[in-house]
């Protein structure tokens, strides 16, 4: 058994492995590896430990997946290439996601402690073509111990991004005022602007 790896498994494969969905041909190849490398063996025990929510979020690609803190540190101790961005009220961040990220992480502070639940308003904007697209999401949950509303998006997912601008606002479900905007001023990897 081999103590160092040279060609890490992506995890993309290990969640495909752990929900039963490689194909016969795949999972064959992947158990050869898997039985000569520990390293690549305790990625897939942390993904197994994961469970559902995480090959929920690598294979859908929805908008806003609810993450916590926790989910990010497990995701990328199994190995996962995540990109982080944080942002405060008010802030705005340029993004991208590089070919080999496998989840980009944002996470917009909630700078009040003791709001519980938020909904979430999203202003998409392709700054190619000028079109517009709003989003509204109830029920956003929060993380209370990072105090951040965290949501993960596959890297696969962002990379089909135009240069494009989001605009995000959270309104309580307490009823105080909106926190906002955060924006996030995506340019896809590799362009030159
Ligand atoms: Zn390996």
């Amino acid at each position: 058994v081999n103590a160092d790896c040279r060609a890490p498994l992506p995890i993309e494969q290990l969640v495909d492995y752990a929900a039963g969905e490689l194909s016969e041909a795949d999972e064959t190849t992947l158990e050869e590896h898997l039985f000569a490398c520990e390293p690549c063996a305790r990625a897939l025990e942390r993904v197994m430990r994961l469970g559902a929510g995480i090959g929920r979020c690598v294979r859908e690609g929805r908008i806003a997946t609810p993450a916590t803190d926790d989910l990010v540190r497990h995701l990328s101790a199994a190995g996962a290439r995540i990109r982080e961005y944080r942002l405060a009220p008010g802030d705005t961040v340029p993004c991208t996601a590089a070919p080999d990220d496998t989840f980009v992480a944002v996470r917009l502070a909630v700078p009040i402690p003791e709001v519980t639940s938020l909904s979430m308003d999203v202003d998409f904007h392709d700054l190619a073509t000028g079109a517009r697209e709003a989003q509204h999401t109830e029920d956003v949950p929060i993380d209370r111990t990072s105090g951040e509303v965290v949501m993960l998006f596959p890297g696969e997912l962002i990379r089909t991004y135009p240069r494009s601008r989001w605009t995000m606002h959270m309104t309580p479900a307490e009823g105080s005022a909106a926190l906002g905007p955060y924006v996030l001023d995506h340019l896809p990897w590799n362009i030159d602007s």
